[in-house]
């Protein structure tokens, strides 16, 4: 065993060691199987700066149309021109979740409207579930534009092509539309079952995680898995159905934006009196004074969409809402809280 060790040794300190002979093409398709996987931004790009081949290669097209969700997970403190432009090279490679996440920062953050949307609907029209679903939540508010931009039927046809690809917070928002008859015939009994639907969806999502991070460890004992820089550990509607686990991961550029707004640049927004959807895993911001809908009990929470009202109300919110602190005023149809029941229309 020690004389081939030994070889090994002796070449790749040679000159031109195994990895000058392996081919361009063998090296890029590991780098794609690396940038489709990697956990993390910088899990990708130290791979770039390790040499000159690698940086050639790992910016090849190929490499960076796969490039997973993860590689584009950056905090708002980090983003740059340099970051920007790495953005917009998976872009042009015709990555979705460049498009989907690019388009995100520069619709809400960087206030290019019309160059976010464009970059969204890239993405959705290849079924990019989250770019449909925060099309949707655009047209619901009329984000960028005025009150009369709203589109509640476009809004609802979108929430109904991103549901339809499993993605659980359209189908929850499609449910609360049915039930309230809000851009779409009132149908109440469907819309409590895309509710009750979409809490089985997330249940299975959350069984899925839970089992994977900890195959050995049953749902009863499961708070294995927390809901990264939150408090929160127990998915409070499944709590409802009597399970005690945890929430599934805010996607990366939710947490972008609400530390963007929150901490970073935007913060002179929310200081001027735009709000951020207080539900803790969103980040969206208003585009306009009053734009999102109030809690109309307290009047001290505003929301981007139906769903994300639901979800804050079992969260933590009713616990907090208090009938006392009546505002008086209410925008946007408003917003209330009471009840507990899973598919119930506790929150309007
Ligand atoms: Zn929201
Ligand atoms: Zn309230």
């Amino acid at each position: 065993m020690k004389r081939p060790l030994k070889h090994l040794h002796k070449r790749t300190t040679d000159k031109h060691d195994f990895f000058d002979a392996l081919f361009d093409d063998l090296v890029v398709f590991i780098l794609s199987k690396l940038s489709s996987t990697a956990s993390s931004p910088s899990q990708f790009i130290n791979i770039l700066s390790t040499c000159k081949r690698l940086n050639r290669l790992g910016l090849h097209r190929l490499v960076l149309s796969k490039a997973g969700p993860k590689v584009f997970s950056i905090k708002a403190k980090n983003w740059s021109e340099h970051v920007h432009r790495f953005f917009k090279l998976c872009v042009n490679a015709g990555n979705l979740n460049a498009c989907y996440t690019l388009g995100m920062i520069r619709f809400y953050c960087l206030k290019n409207r019309a160059s976010g949307l464009s970059l969204m609907a890239k993405a959705a029209m290849k079924s990019h579930a989250q770019a449909l679903y925060s099309l949707a939540v655009i047209q619901f508010n009329g984000s960028g534009g005025t009150k009369r931009d709203k589109d509640l039927r476009a809004g609802v046809a979108l929430c109904a092509r991103a549901s339809l690809l499993g993605h659980i917070d359209a189908l929850r928002e499609l449910g609360h539309c049915l039930q309230d008859g809000y851009g779409v015939k009132q149908n109440v009994s469907e819309g409590r079952r895309l509710l009750v639907k979409a809490n089985a969806l997330e249940l299975a999502f959350v069984i899925r995680a839970v089992t994977s991070a900890s195959p050995s460890r049953s749902l009863s004992t499961s708070s294995v898995l927390t809901w990264r820089a939150v408090d929160y550990t127990v998915c409070p509607l499944l709590s409802d159905y009597g399970y005690n686990v945890a929430v599934p991961v805010v996607q990366p550029v939710n947490w972008f934006m609400r530390e963007w707004f929150e901490t970073g640049p935007g913060r002179v927004e929310m200081v001027a009196g735009l709000r951020l959807c207080a539900h803790i895993g969103c980040g969206r911001p208003e585009t306009r004074a009053h734009e999102f809908r109030r809690c109309s009990v307290c009047g001290k929470v505003n929301y981007c969409s139906r769903g994300c009202q639901a979800l804050d109300w079992k969260l933590r919110h009713k616990m907090e809402c208090s009938p006392e602190e009546v505002v008086g005023e209410d925008n946007n149809g408003g917003a209330g809280g009471g009840g507990v029941d899973l598919g119930n229309d506790d929150v309007v």
